[in-house]
């Protein structure tokens, strides 16, 4: 059953890590080391089942591969999922016995924060292996990828509007940014900075009232923010908000945000392509966070990766080109990107 899986998926590698007396319970999941050791976060969660937690590893993997992908990264996918609650279960045992699994891998698998994991979690992990992105500033990490994932949006935006609109003046358009947490109130700053009219939503009223207050926003309520007379919606919160009740909704020309996931399915996706709204492929505009922590691998230069950021820009502008070169909607273009680096660069052999 679990070959059908991985065939299923094209994955090359799925590890199970057991440590009874750490009460560790992990899947490692390496989907594709053709560009490179694969690289992707680990997950806590507290899974119903093991099936529950395959599905995502291998899920949340393959993902890795498209994201690094188009990212231009010389990099392949992978992810890991640690099955336990991570309020009640973590502990030093438990991290470390992970990092020596990871570190088992002989570097096929490179490892990073995931939700429901910290900085704090990864200084264990990272005592067991150096096979590990993400940990502390002191050891040569690059800290929070937040604000890189801001700037990366926005150079995505800059391509989606250029494409929409035939300019790139962010400044004359208007934004519907739902989610003001790290990356979000990020993004706001940037937009303002540049002279947006900005709408904002959140759950949470202190984070509205300090975008109201510092970047001039005009707040708007929770499921108001898909109603407003805005030219992009930048979701920055959480996946599948864009859907079957809120894409007739939407009034906005473009959407491009950092969220995960932003469609809730493929067929959403083809109905946003004929509305002709511009959807800029998530996981291209929001990669800015993945090559930050890829530069820890040789050693982090914070320069060179304000330098990266600018890339999504031109990797935004070809799927755009491959999108009307092969009459795809762009979340296709995206995965058709990704699979055509992957299989060009894969037949490259160098001359000795
Ligand atoms: P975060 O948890 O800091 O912020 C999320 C914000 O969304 C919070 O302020 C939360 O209150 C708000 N929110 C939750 N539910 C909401 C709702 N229903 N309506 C409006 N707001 C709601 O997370 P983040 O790090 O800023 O990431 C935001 C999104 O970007 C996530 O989807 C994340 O996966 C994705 N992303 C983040 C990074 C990064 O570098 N942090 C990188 C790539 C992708």
């Amino acid at each position: 059953m679990i070959f059908e899986h991985l065939d299923k998926y094209g994955h090359e590698q799925i590890v199970f890590c057991h440590n009874k007396d750490a009460g560790l319970k992990a899947i490692i999941a390496i989907h594709n080391t053709v560009l490179g050791p694969a690289l992707g976060g680990t997950r806590m969660w507290p899974y119903k089942s093991e099936q529950e937690a395959l599905n995502d590893v291998l899920r949340l993997s393959r993902g890795m591969t498209y994201k690094n992908a188009v990212a231009g990264l010389n990099i392949g996918g992978g992810k890991a999922v640690i099955i336990g609650d991570p309020a009640s279960d973590k502990s030093e045992a438990l991290f470390r016995a992970f990092g020596q699994f990871v570190e088992s891998l002989g570097g096929r698998y490179i490892t990073a924060e995931d939700v429901g994991i910290d900085v704090n979690d990864m200084e264990f992990v990272y005592r067991e292996t150096e096979y590990v992105t993400g940990v502390h500033q002191v050891h040569g990490g690059s800290g929070d990828p937040s604000p890189f994932t801001a700037y990366g949006t926005l150079q995505g935006l800059t391509a989606t509007l250029n494409r929409k609109f035939g300019d790139e003046e962010v400044g004359k358009y208007s934004y519907a940014v739902q989610g003001l947490g790290h990356v979000g109130i990020e993004f706001v700053k940037l937009l303002k900075e540049r002279g947006a009219k900005i709408f904002v939503t959140d759950i949470n009223k202190e984070r509205i009232d300090r975008a109201v207050s510092e970047y001039g926003a005009e707040a708007v309520g929770l499921d108001d923010i898909y109603d407003v007379d805005a030219d992009v919606y930048s979701p920055c919160a959480l996946g599948g908000t864009v859907n079957e009740d809120t894409l007739p909704r939407l009034k906005a020309k473009i959407i491009c945000g950092a969220a995960n996931n932003q469609l809730a399915t493929n067929e959403v996706g083809d109905e946003v392509e004929k509305r002709g709204i511009l959807y800029a492929p998530d996981y291209a505009v929001n990669a800015g966070g993945v090559m930050n922590v890829s530069l820890e691998i040789d050693g982090y230069n914070r320069e060179r990766a304000m330098r990266m950021m600018r890339t999504i820009y031109h990797n935004l502008a070809r799927i755009y080109e491959i999108s009307e070169r092969d009459g795809i909607p762009t979340y296709k273009a995206a995965d058709r990107l990704a699979e055509e680096r992957i299989e060009i660069i894969g037949k490259l052999k160098l001359p000795l």
